[in-house]
């Protein structure tokens, strides 16, 4: 078996280098790609913007403050990700699978192509360099033997990187970096390392036996495998999600008005979860009505935005369901969202209403993940099991 090598490529700058290429005319100037309205956050700064201190996720007021002469730009997501699918497709030239992670960063497997290039830096700098043909973009690139390590290379030597972290000088790289760059600590587990007095990722390859797990308990494992630079996790072409939907057959068939809303609304919950899930928007809503005599109905709509709030489903659903005559009781009900595309949108861009509705749906999510799914729902619910419990 040939060492395993992974490669991540991360473009530079991606949205506001795209920008800079449909415009010659802000090359070497300060793009700021984000949301404009007051409470818009920065999507991607060109590097002359960074030279100003101005970085993805900041406040766009900020950014305003920091770089008053930059060039601030709404964000064209269509147009981003018909570059990204480009860019997939050279990437496809080079290895059987890719995994995309986001729309300007991907991993690959490169394991065994060293019988077509003399070397792993060879392989890394004709990607680069087809890259930068087809697209006119610049994109960094880091080679490992796993995947955590090749996502840390590859923003070593940003922008127009390429760096190998060979086998052998895992642990020896990783030692002298903090400990936030461990991949699963965040805010709380790095507060967590700290107080237990682990600064960087070589005082955890160091420490006694057991610390480790006394600050952070049952992470400590995963902890200690990624701080000597151990990550088995193949690369997985990430299998498109064409549709995501929820359905239900009744026990008993259902003939009441409010009964079949509120199954609708319990649909378009769960449906809007799953999206929110995978960072999916929708564009088409699909309401099924099965009646008792197994006729079936189908009806869809589709909206010019995507949306992943239980909000818009709902009201979508319903109004399919208006449209669907009913002479006979109903076996099943079922929400289906299609036309799915990535979740990219800056909550500046939605109406102020939207963006409320997303940031309490993200709340609810945060709080369902973290207690479970009793611990907040919407009242529907309740009523629902009011309602079921005589049957059970
Ligand atoms: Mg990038």
């Amino acid at each position: 078996m040939p060492r395993r090598w992974i490669m991540h490529v991360d473009m530079d700058a991606f949205f506001a280098s795209i920008e800079q290429r449909e415009h010659p005319e802000w090359k070497g100037k300060p793009v700021i790609v984000g949301g404009l309205s007051g409470r818009g956050v920065v999507s991607t700064a060109s590097y002359e913007a960074r030279a100003f201190g101005v970085h993805s996720a900041m406040p766009m007021s900020r950014a305003r403050t920091l770089c008053p002469a930059g060039i601030y730009v709404k964000p064209r997501f269509a147009l981003y990700k018909s570059v990204s699918d480009q860019i997939h497709g050279i990437m496809l030239h080079y290895a059987a699978e890719i995994e995309p992670i986001s729309l300007d960063e991907a991993f690959m497997d490169i394991t065994g192509m060293g019988t077509q290039y003399p070397t792993l830096g060879a392989i890394g700098r004709a990607i680069k360099a087809e890259i930068r043909e087809k697209t006119g973009l610049v994109a960094s690139a880091g080679i490992a033997p796993n995947k955590f390590l090749a996502k840390m290379a590859s923003d070593m030597d940003k922008p127009d990187g390429l760096t190998i972290i060979p086998y052998g000088r895992e642990a020896a790289i990783l030692a002298p970096l903090p400990i936030r760059r461990l991949w699963g600590v965040g805010e709380v587990t790095e507060r967590k390392l700290l107080d237990a007095g682990f600064r960087t990722i070589g005082d955890i390859q160091r420490a006694a036996p057991g610390a480790v797990e006394r600050a952070v308990g049952s992470q400590a494992a995963l902890l200690r495998e990624l701080a000597f630079g151990r990550d088995d996790r193949p690369v997985r072409a990430e299998r498109e999600v064409k549709s995501i939907g929820d359905e239900e057959t009744y026990e008993t068939d259902l003939t009441d008005e409010a009964a079949i809303r509120r199954r609708i609304a319990i649909h378009s919950d769960v449906v809007a979860a799953r999206l929110r899930k995978k960072h999916l928007t929708a564009r088409t809503v699909s309401l099924k009505v099965r009646f008792a005599s197994f006729r079936t109905v189908m009806r869809s709509v589709s909206f010019e935005e995507g949306t992943d709030l239980a909000e818009d489903i709902e009201e979508a659903a319903l109004s399919l369901l208006a449209k669907i005559p009913r002479t006979e009781p109903v076996r099943l009900t079922g929400v289906t969202c299609s036309n799915l595309g990535e979740e990219m949108e800056t909550p500046s861009l939605f109406p102020d209403r939207k963006a409320a509705l997303r940031r309490a749906a993200r709340a609810v999510d945060a709080i369902q993940e973290k207690f479970g799914k009793d611990a907040i729902r919407r009242g529907f619910y309740m009523e629902e099991e009011l309602r079921r419990k005589p049957e059970e």
